[in-house]
C-alpha cells in the first residue's frame, strides 16, 4: 500500500472540478492528490491534434467550446488566466444560422493552445496520478482505501469524487458500501446528454464566420466552430463539429465513417465538405440536463467524502469549478484546515 501517510484528501477526477479543488486545497496547505485514470487532465475540457500527411497539424478543442466567467472568484480566476496569456476572450457572441452574428456584453473565453494544455497549466505544481482508475473506494478505518485498476491501493482522510455522477454512484456500488437515501436519490435523477463530436482537418478555410463559431440547429449538427479561427490551431485548418443531442443518441452505435458523412454532409456549407482527415468523439456524459440543487454532495461518516461536479447546480466549466471550490471548502472545514 502507498501513501501512508498521506495525502489527507484523494481527489478522483482531474477535469475542471478536480483541478480546481486541488488548488483550493493547496492555499490551505491540505495536502490534496488528483487521481486522473488518463494520462492527461482536463476530462471534457479535451483537446486533440489531427497532422496531415502535408504537414499541417489541426488542434482541436473536442469537449467544451468556450466558457462564461459571471460569478465573482471564477471571474476573478480567469482574468489572471487572460493577463498570463493563457485564455482570451473569444468574442460576445456567435453567428446563429439564417440569423446572423447575434451578440450581448457576455464575453466568451478559450484557452489559447486548447482546452487540454490549459488543464495541464492548471494542474502545474499540484500532486497528480495519471493514468490510475480508481476502481474501488471504500472506507477503512478513519478515512478511504482507493484502489486503482492494476490493485495498488492508496490512504486519505477524506475523498472527492468529481466523475460525472453516474460513474461516480457506480463506484460507490463497486465499492460495496450504500451512500444515504436522502442523497443517493437526487443523485440518481441526475441525466447527461449524450453528445457525438467530429472532428475534421479541412484541405482548405472553412466558411464559419469570425469568430470562429456557428450555432446550426440543424438536425444533427448543433454547433461548428474553427480552431484555426478560434486562434488555437494556427497550423491546420481544424473544425469541430458537435452533434445535436438526438442525433448523438440515435447515431451513438453506427460506424464513425457513417456518422462523420452525416454531420460532414449538414455542415457543407460552412466545412467545403473538403477533409483530409476525420475523427469522431464519443461524449456519453456530455452535459446534464437534470441537476443537484446544491453546490456538492457531503457525507462525513464513515469517513468525509463530498461529490461534485457540473451537475451540481450549473452544467458548464463554470459550475464544475465553483462546485469544486465548495466542496473542497467544506471537506477543509471537516479537516479541521
Ligand atoms: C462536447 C462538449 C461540449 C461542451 N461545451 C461546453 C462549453 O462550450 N462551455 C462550457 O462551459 N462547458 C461545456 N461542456 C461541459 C464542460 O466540459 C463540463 O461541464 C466540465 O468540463 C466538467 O468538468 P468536471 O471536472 O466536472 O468533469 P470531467 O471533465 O468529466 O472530469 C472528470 C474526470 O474524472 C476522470 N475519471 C472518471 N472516472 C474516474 C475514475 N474511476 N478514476 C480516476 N479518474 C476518473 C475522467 O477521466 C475526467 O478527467 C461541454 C462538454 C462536452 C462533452
Amino acid at each position: 500500500m502507498r501513501n501512508e501517510d498521506g495525502p489527507r484528501v484523494a481527489i478522483i477526477g482531474g477535469g475542471a472540478t478536480g483541478l480546481a479543488a486541488a488548488r483550493r486545497f493547496r492555499e490551505s496547505d491540505v495536502a490534496a492528490t488528483i487521481f486522473e485514470k488518463e494520462s492527461v487532465l482536463g476530462g471534457r475540457m479535451a483537446t486533440r491534434v489531427i497532422k496531415s500527411e502535408g504537414g499541417a497539424e489541426g488542434v482541436f478543442d473536442s469537449g467544451a467550446q468556450y466558457f462564461f466567467a459571471h460569478t465573482k472568484r471564477f471571474s476573478e480566476m480567469t482574468n489572471y488566466w487572460v493577463e498570463r496569456g493563457e485564455a482570451f476572450e473569444w468574442g460576445k457572441g456567435f453567428h446563429t444560422a439564417r440569423i446572423g452574428l447575434r451578440e450581448d456584453d457576455d464575453p466568451r473565453y478559450a484557452a489559447k493552445r486548447g482546452f487540454e494544455a490549459f488543464a495541464e497549466i492548471v494542474g502545474e505544481g499540484l500532486d497528480v496520478e495519471r493514468g490510475r482508475e480508481i476502481v474501488r473506494l471504500a472506507p477503512e478505518g478513519e478515512g478511504w482505501t482507493l484502489e486503482d485498476a492494476t490493485g495498488e491501493t492508496f490512504r486519505a482522510e477524506a475523498a472527492m469524487l468529481t466523475a460525472p455522477v453516474p460513474l461516480a454512484t457506480a463506484l460507490v456500488d463497486a465499492s460495496g458500501w450504500s451512500l444515504p437515501e436522502s442523497i443517493r436519490t437526487p443523485l440518481d435523477k441526475i441525466k447527461y446528454d449524450p453528445c457525438i463530436a467530429v472532428l475534421a482537418l479541412l484541405e482548405r478555410e472553412s466558411g464559419v464566420p469570425e469568430p470562429g463559431g456557428v450555432f446550426v440547429s440543424g438536425e444533427s449538427v448543433a454547433w461548428i466552430a474553427d480552431n484555426k479561427r478560434k486562434g488555437v490551431s494556427p497550423n491546420g485548418e481544424a473544425v469541430t463539429l458537435l452533434a445535436s443531442s438526438e442525433f448523438s443518441r440515435t447515431y451513438w452505435d453506427y460506424a464513425d465513417e457513417e456518422i462523420a458523412a452525416r454531420l460532414m454532409d449538414e455542415a457543407e456549407p460552412w466545412t467545403c465538405n473538403c477533409a483530409e482527415k476525420v475523427e469522431v468523439v464519443r461524449w456519453k456524459y456530455s452535459q446534464p440536463y437534470r441537476f443537484y440543487e446544491e453546490p456538492f454532495a457531503f457525507v462525513a461518516h464513515p469517513a468525509p467524502l463530498a461529490i461534485a461536479g457540473d451537475a451540481f447546480v450549473s452544467p458548464h466549466v463554470e459550475g464544475a469549478v465553483n462546485s469544486g471550490f465548495a466542496a473542497a471548502e467544506r471537506l477543509i472545514a471537516q479537516l479541521g484546515g
